[in-house]
């Protein structure tokens, strides 16, 4: 655990999510700040900064696709699809440094990157 890590503190409930399925490795919430009908956030237990670190953890990794794709079936997204997203780095516009899988659908949800 990361004393300054958002994410770190949820795992330890120090600050409230609502969750949504748990293993003894990996936890999924809801992001406070929904961009689809349904957004699940996926992390593993242990702190990884990001989808590099986490990829150096095969178990782990395993673990995190694992609980998305459970998620996915838990809020009814497998029949029509949905989007996991590992936004990684200052490019991929990473905010939270605990490496987390997004989990987006319950909706047409456009094309993969909008064109600037
Ligand atoms: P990213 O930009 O990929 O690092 O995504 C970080 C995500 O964490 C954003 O979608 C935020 O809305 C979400 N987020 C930030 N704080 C919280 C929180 N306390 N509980 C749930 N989701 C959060
Ligand atoms: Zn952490």
């Amino acid at each position: 655990m990361e004393n300054s890590c958002l994410f770190c503190r949820i795992v330890a409930g120090e600050i409230p999510a609502t969750i949504v399925h748990r293993t003894d490795t990996t936890l999924a919430f809801r992001d406070i700040d929904p961009k689809a009908p349904t957004h699940v956030l996926v992390i593993p237990v242990a702190h990884h900064a990001d989808v590099v670190a986490l990829a150096a953890d095969p178990a782990a990794a395993a673990d995190v696709l694992a609980a998305a794709a459970e998620v996915a079936a838990i809020e009814g997204l497998t029949a029509d699809g949905f989007r996991v997203i590992f936004n990684t780095g200052r490019h991929g516009g990473q905010e939270v440094f605990h490496v987390h899988a997004h989990v987006v659908g319950g909706a047409p949800l456009g094309p993969m990157l909008a064109r600037s």
